[in-house]
């Protein structure tokens, strides 16, 4: 069974979704099975509330200052679970942040206004911009959605700062550094900062 919480980089990690609409070209998921303590983050399927909660007792979270929705899918993509574990885990670490690492697709994913879903349960975002235009995005990260994805990205981007406290674009080192500056001129644009990740395989 895949691990629905982990430790990476010292830190508790939330597996609760294998689905996305992307399938971006440097995607860490085609490297392995898993990643930090996790031996495979692959899910037969999503995994339950039940399963969650029973995942959630099973992990020592008291020492953690914060704790990330990442692993081998898109949070949004899970975004009842996605709300009801932030909510449990405030309720029962109220000192721990909450972060979601998220592609910044969830308002096409589900077909609604989704920024604000989580205000009040999460303190920061990192939203990946990857790309400084519509057409790169999609040679990039081959979403489903089409040349539509990447204003949806900055809509999502531009509507999490006026909601949360912490708000951060990233982008992979895998574009050109003309790229990376057009990416940072947009980044700065939105009042937001980028941060560069660097691809491993
Ligand atoms: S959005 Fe994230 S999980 Fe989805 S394909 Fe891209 S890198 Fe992988």
């Amino acid at each position: 069974m895949a691990d629905i919480v982990y430790t990476f980089a010292g830190k508790p990690y939330l597996n609760l979704t294998n689905a996305c609409p992307c399938a971006c070209t440097f995607c860490i998921r085609s490297a392995a099975d898993g990643v930090g303590t996790a031996q495979s983050l692959w899910h037969q399927r999503d995994p339950s509330w039940e399963e969650i909660k029973a995942a959630l007792e099973g992990y020592d979270f008291s020492r953690a200052r914060e704790a990330v929705f990442c692993g081998y899918g898109e949070p949004f993509c899970a975004l009842e679970m996605l709300q009801k574990t932030a909510r449990r885990l405030k309720e029962r670490y109220p000192g721990m942040a909450l972060r979601v690492n998220t592609n910044g697709l969830g308002d096409l994913i589900n077909q609604k206004p989704t920024a604000a879903a989580l205000a009040g349960l999460v303190d920061a975002f990192s939203i990946s911009l990857n790309a400084p235009n519509a057409a790169r995005y999609q040679e990039l990260c081959r979403t489903r959605f089409g040349e539509a994805a990447f204003d949806a990205v900055l809509r999502f981007a531009r509507e999490c700062k006026s909601i949360y406290p912490k708000v951060i674009l990233s982008a992979v080192d895998v574009i050109t550094p003309a790229e990376i500056a057009q990416c940072r001129k947009i980044a700065e644009e939105l009042g937001l900062p980028l941060r560069l990740r660097h691809f491993t395989t």
